[in-house]
């Protein structure tokens, strides 16, 4: 029914939400290339994997074949009390930018974590608790991922210890505090509880920390104790795999009133948000059925796609961790200290990579102050008070949209607002006092990052 008029919100029943999540690996030609065993340069095997992650999530990691994964009834009912998450048409916004566009967006915002990663953190938690596990460790850098993981735990009664980046401990008490306050252990990294950490701290006394650091003490204190795997929020198959929630309730709320997008944007820090958002889009794309543009927003600060290799890289800057081919700025490559926390990964999800190698997608990068002018835009006249992250895919949502009034085009435009922003005020405050600056590598900053690739092929 192309006619029917389109609300301010497009409902799902209970009884419309996704039961299975899509892998759309199992429609891609190219599939991504395996991870590998850092020590033998030969693909991860499923024994490889297991010491380190949950026995399921080893299974979803490893399987590029089948298509849907059936969602256990427990993580449904989970995802019942949060989701669907809401599906907005973005009126007032299209109104203010006098636009014959057709803007929507996908809020992931709506729960107490502030962002999409709970999606994926509670069917890590789940995995865990079914194995009979006693706890999982992570890192976390800005924190939503931490607090993600620390709801999901504390629901499944499983025991949560954080590596949190000492900086951010400091400078973020709140998120602290937030993961304490449903059980989780926090931990300024590096500590003295890891051998890597009180080595770290012989060598370097007074270091603040890196997110590299961080995953380290993280996955020795996951593999050195019993009972124990390490998780992660992002850059994993498995995790654009629970991510694909976002993307299947959009595609059943848009069908339902006969809409296709022409555009679909996401930010992407690991490619999680914007993975799982497109999924099911680009499995049409990839069987031939409808063509999409999808277009991936990265910082200019840490250009993965735009300007990073694909090759073969560690995924942490300690090299524990196996090696992915991905587009990277290498492991060694450090940020400038932007405010979208999380985007400042220096590689992206192996599936993003290959599709975005095979042309399947575009990438554009932007810069800080000009993502802020557009939350702030976004949060007068939409009402959400959008996350650093999220405002990347605000930004070019908003350009693409200044084209169509200039063409007189109307596309249909879709993004992915990952979330709210109450915990990055300190980036606001900056904004509005008018010293927000932008820091863009040079080539040279940037050569250092790559002469520090691991030798492979
Ligand atoms: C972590 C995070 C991101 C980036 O992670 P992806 O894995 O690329 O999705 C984006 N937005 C928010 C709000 C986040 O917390």
């Amino acid at each position: 029914m192309p006619n029917k008029e389109i609300p301010y919100k497009i409902y799902l029943e209970e009884s419309e939400l996704p039961k299975q999540w899509y892998n759309v690996r199992a429609d891609m030609k190219n599939k991504p290339a395996p991870l590998l065993n850092p020590e033998t340069l030969k693909p991860m095997t499923f024994e490889d994997l297991r010491p380190v992650f949950c026995d399921e999530l080893v299974r979803q990691e490893l399987d590029d074949t089948t298509a849907y994964f059936d969602i256990p009834e427990e993580i449904q009912n989970f995802y019942k009390m949060y989701r669907p998450s809401p599906l907005v048409r973005a009126y007032c916004l299209e109104k203010q930018l006098d636009t014959p566009a057709k803007i929507y967006y996908k809020f992931e915002g709506n729960n107490t974590s502030g962002s999409h990663k709970l999606n994926s953190a509670i069917a890590q938690a789940y995995y865990a608790k079914k194995q009979g596990l006693k706890g999982v460790t992570t890192e976390t850098g800005a924190g939503q991922w931490g607090t993600a993981l620390s709801m999901a735990c504390s629901y499944f009664g499983l025991d949560c210890n954080v590596y949190m980046v000492k900086c951010s401990y400091e400078q973020k008490p709140f998120r602290r505090e937030v993961m304490r306050t449903y059980g989780a252990t926090v931990t300024p990294s590096p500590s003295d509880t890891t051998k890597v950490g009180r080595k770290i701290l012989e060598e370097f006394p007074g270091t603040s920390g890196s997110l590299g650091c961080a995953i380290s003490e993280a996955v020795e204190a996951a593999t050195t104790r019993e009972g124990y795997r390490y998780v992660l929020g992002s850059v994993l198959s498995q995790v654009m795999l629970h991510q694909s929630i976002i993307g299947l309730e959009t595609k059943t709320a848009l069908d339902k009133y006969d809409v296709h997008p022409d555009i679909i944007i996401g930010c992407a820090g690991g490619g999680s948000n914007l993975g799982g958002l497109i999924s099911p889009f680009m499995g049409e794309k990839l069987r031939g059925e409808h063509d999409y543009r999808f277009i991936a927003v990265e910082p200019a600060s840490c250009p993965s796609f735009t300007r990073g290799k694909y090759a073969y890289d560690f995924c942490d800057t300690g090299m524990v961790c196996p090696l992915a081919k991905m587009y990277t700025l290498g492991s060694g490559f450090i940020p400038s200290a932007s405010h979208a926390g999380g985007l400042r990964y220096h590689g992206m999800s192996s599936i993003l990579s290959q599709l975005y190698d095979d042309k399947l997608m575009e990438a554009v990068s932007v810069e800080q102050t000009s993502v802020f002018k557009a939350a702030v835009q976004f949060a007068r006249i939409e009402g959400i008070l959008p996350a650093p992250e999220s405002s990347h895919a605000i930004r070019v949502a908003i350009d693409e949209a200044l084209k169509c009034k200039e063409t007189g085009e109307e596309k249909t435009i879709l993004f992915g607002l990952t979330g709210t922003g109450y915990f990055d005020l300190t980036a606001y405050q900056k904004y509005n006092d008018g010293i927000m600056t932008d820091y863009i590598p040079t080539d040279e900053d940037l050569e250092k990052g790559f002469a520090g690739l691991p030798k492979v092929e």
